[in-house]
This record gives structure tokens, sequence and C-alpha cells, in this order.
């Protein structure tokens, strides 16, 4: 389970969801790069965490919490650190999602394309 760094947590998050979560199983720092990791490293590290969040029954979840929390690292729900900062830059910050169900509408077709065939290399 990803740890949780400089969040700002809604106010309704709650954490049931991570009890099931299929990383829970995994190690956690195939969700977390290293400093300084980079490049064809990096985009392994992030397919092979996106893999396991591919088939967690939780992923919705996940995913909502992250972008309503703007979590700045790590892979949560099958968003990567730079997928999640596409969908922050488009969000108005006067009306940023805070509310739950709020993440996943805002991050749109994000959602699905993360953790695509294509997008895995398994198309
Ligand atoms: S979606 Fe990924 S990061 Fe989130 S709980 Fe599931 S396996 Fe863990």
């Amino acid at each position: 389970m990803p740890q949780q760094p400089l969040a700002q947590v809604p106010k309704d998050a709650q954490w049931y969801w991570q009890e099931h979560g299929s990383c829970r199983e995994a190690d956690p720092l195939l969700f977390f790069h290293p400093q300084n990791e980079r490049g064809s490293s990096r985009a392994r590290r992030d397919r092979a965490a996106k893999l396991v969040c591919a088939g967690c029954p939780v992923r919705m979840e996940c995913a909502d919490y992250a972008v309503r929390a703007r979590e700045p690292y790590g892979v949560w729900g099958g968003l990567s650190e730079e997928e999640r900062e596409h969908i922050y830059a488009r969000l108005d910050s006067r009306h940023y999602p805070r509310s739950r169900g709020e993440g996943i509408k805002a991050a749109g077709d994000d959602f699905t394309e993360a953790v695509s065939p294509r997008t895995l290399g398994i198309a």
C-alpha cells in the first residue's frame, strides 16, 4: 500500500478500501520511485505497479482518493505520478474535486487508459 506523503487528505476520506488493496502483498517499493530513478527503469517499475493495480478490487476508491488528495508521489489506482500531474494540471484550483467520487470524475478517461492493455504493453 502506498504511503501518504504530503497529501491534502480530504475531510471525508475513508480507509476501509485499503484493507482490500492488491498491493497489501506487494513490495511497497514497487509503487514509489527511488531518488533519481529515470527513463526505462522508472517506466518498468511503474508498469509493474500498474499491473498490480489493474487487478485490484479497490482501484477506483484508491484513484479517487489520490486525485482528491493531490497525492504527489507514487502509483495510486493505476495512475502514475505523471498521469496524475496531467489530471491536476487541467483542474481549476478554485473548484478542486474534494468530495468522494469527484476524483474519478476528474480523472475521466485517464483512469481507464492508465491500465489499458496498450499502456501496459500487453495489447
Ligand atoms: S489500486 Fe493499486 S495502489 Fe491502490 S490499493 Fe489497489 S493495488 Fe494498491
